[in-house]
């Protein structure tokens, strides 16, 4: 097929948002370009089953983005990307969990129509009838005994499933056996009849989009002009989805003018309000071998609350390994171990923002991204993880575990106030993997709102974005379902318009 082809709907990424959204608009009889930069995962052995994620996530499907080094900060953070068919669902760890109905709340209030929690429900419902689900729940010491000690210091054991409070249980992860559940496997391949509307672009790279004034009417791409009858959709990711509006000259006027880019609108919220989980790990040494249960090898999960009274829901999830997490902890100095014991923990309503921008107008150029971890005005992310870290201590305390522990590593034992806690937090925080709100939706009044409720890019005709980067806060739990949700969402509106105007 000519790249220089019309259809209804370009979407751009081919990702959590895009599979799915490119899936339902072609299902309803609509002709779809998804246009995806990097190869197809069919056949790919390593990217389908999951335990061998690490590989995909050194190797060439996955680019790393380095971040602007932070003042007083961990520099070392980087941010990996997978250019493949289904984006980050192709690399990630398939954790599965759906937000919270409050964590919507004020997307419906600041955003509007759409986000309604029935409707939220409805997509989230759709999408784990179609993915399937897995509950994984094969133990071994010492995967019980750190569910034991969790139960010693007052979390019992809760059901994930739906609507939960503090306590531990089980992961829930969109994989079939050893298989992931991605959203190009369930999406975009076979046995799930695509229809031939669906037409699939992989190794096709966006450059820019093909405006007409304020109408966006198609895109450039590294091969050709793709051009939308009806609407192009960004789902490019947290990253990508600003790069591509910043080179068309979306975005802020100054920044862009800055590198000579002809301005197109000045939209200031374009590259704002980077949100992330940041995340930190407590690490012990073991006192004896600690046995491998698999490749996934988490023992489960931990909400609680740390920051007492300010949230309804848990503040903090932590994640409980069997092994340690050094990757940021041995670049400083800590003592690592063969054998030991972690405590996973990310900040769930992360507050802190950051920011994206252009390195230079260039689509070969990774942006720049500052994450600015614990950077929030009130100290509520740094209050929340140093909770997190006396939290573990309690943990690793319990009786359950004491046949296991031999000594706390990192932070260390001698490290007992807040001022030095917070101090070993800044210099080892990195990212949640959760890279979102670069595109923020909100009300059209809001000054750094990108997308209106219905993801409609404001001021801009025949342009809406379905990824990451339309969060407008974050959501407490891993993000990658709320993403495919928002693909829906999305598919929804847009059909929603289309039959009312036939
Ligand atoms: C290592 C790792 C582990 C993770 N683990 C989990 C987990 O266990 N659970 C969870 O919920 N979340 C997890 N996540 C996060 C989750 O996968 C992402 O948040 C989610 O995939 C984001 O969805 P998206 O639609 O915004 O973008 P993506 O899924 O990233 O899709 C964007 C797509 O757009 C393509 N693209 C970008 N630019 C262009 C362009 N110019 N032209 C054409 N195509 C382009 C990319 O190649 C990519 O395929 C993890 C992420 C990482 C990196």
């Amino acid at each position: 097929m000519s790249a220089d082809a019309t259809f209804d709907y370009v979407v751009i990424g081919a990702g959590a948002g895009g599979a799915v959204l490119g899936r339902r608009l072609a299902d309803a009889g609509r002709s779809v370009a998804l246009i995806e930069a990097g190869p197809s995962d069919e056949g790919r052995a390593e990217v389908a089953d999951l335990g061998r994620y690490q590989e995909v996530l050194r190797g060439p499907l996955t680019r790393r983005l380095p971040i602007t080094a932070p003042e007083g900060g961990n520099p070392r953070t980087a941010y990996p990307t997978a250019q493949v068919l289904g984006g980050g669902t192709s690399l990630n760890t398939c954790v599965w969990f759906r937000p919270p109905a409050s964590d919507f709340l004020g997307w419906r209030k600041d955003a509007g129509e759409g986000w309604e929690a029935d409707a939220i429900g409805t997509a989230f419902a759709e999408l784990e009838r179609r993915i399937g689900i897995e509950q994984v729940d094969a133990l071994a010491e010492p995967h019980e005994a750190l569910l034991r000690a969790a139960g010693e210091i007052g979390y019992p054991m809760v059901d994930f499933s739906g609507e939960h409070a503090d306590g531990v249980g089980f992961y829930r992860l969109s994989k079939r056996k050893t298989q992931r559940r991605s959203a190009s496997v369930v999406f975009l391949h076979a046995p799930s009849h695509p229809p031939e509307t669906l037409h699939i672009f992989t190794d096709v790279r966006a450059t820019r989009l093909f405006l007409d004034g304020r109408l966006v009417r198609g895109v450039h791409t590294d091969t050709g002009t793709f051009l939308a009858r009806r609407e192009v959709i960004l789902c490019a990711g947290a990253f990508g989805t600003p790069k591509l509006l910043m080179l068309s000259g979306i975005g802020p006027a100054e920044h862009l003018r800055s590198f000579n880019i002809v301005v197109r609108h000045d939209l200031p919220g374009v590259g704002r309000h980077l949100l992330d989980h940041p995340a930190c790990a407590v690490n012990v040494r073991a006192a004896r071998p600690v046995p491998r249960l698999d490749t996934w090898n988490y023992a489960g999960v931990l909400f609680a609350h740390v920051a007492e009274g300010l949230e309804a829901w848990p503040d903090i999830e932590m994640q409980l390994g069997p092994e340690p997490f050094e990757q940021q902890t041995a670049p400083v100095g800590y003592p690592t171990t063969p054998h030991g014991l972690c405590t996973y923990m990310t900040v769930n309503r992360a507050r802190s923002e950051g920011s994206v921008r252009l390195a230079a107008p260039d689509p070969d150029a990774d942006v720049m991204i500052s994450p600015d971890f614990f950077s929030d005005a009130e100290g509520y992310d740094l209050k929340v993880m140093v909770g997190g870290v006396r939290l573990a201590r309690r943990l690793f305390a319990a009786s359950a575990l004491q046949s296991w522990v031999a000594e706390e590593l990192a932070p260390g034992a001698c490290c007992t106030t807040d001022a030095a806690i917070g101090a070993f937090l800044r210099s080892t925080v990195t990212t949640g993997y959760h890279p979102a709100g670069t595109c923020r939706m909100g009300p059209a009044d809001s000054p750094d709102a990108v997308v209106g409720p219905d993801l409609r890019v404001a001021g801009i005709g025949g342009l809406r974005i379905a990824d990451a980067s339309i969060l407008p806060s974050m959501v407490s739990v891993n993000i990658a379902a709320t993403c495919m949700m928002i693909g829906l969402r999305c598919a929804d509106f847009m059909l929603k318009d289309t039959t009312q105007a036939a």
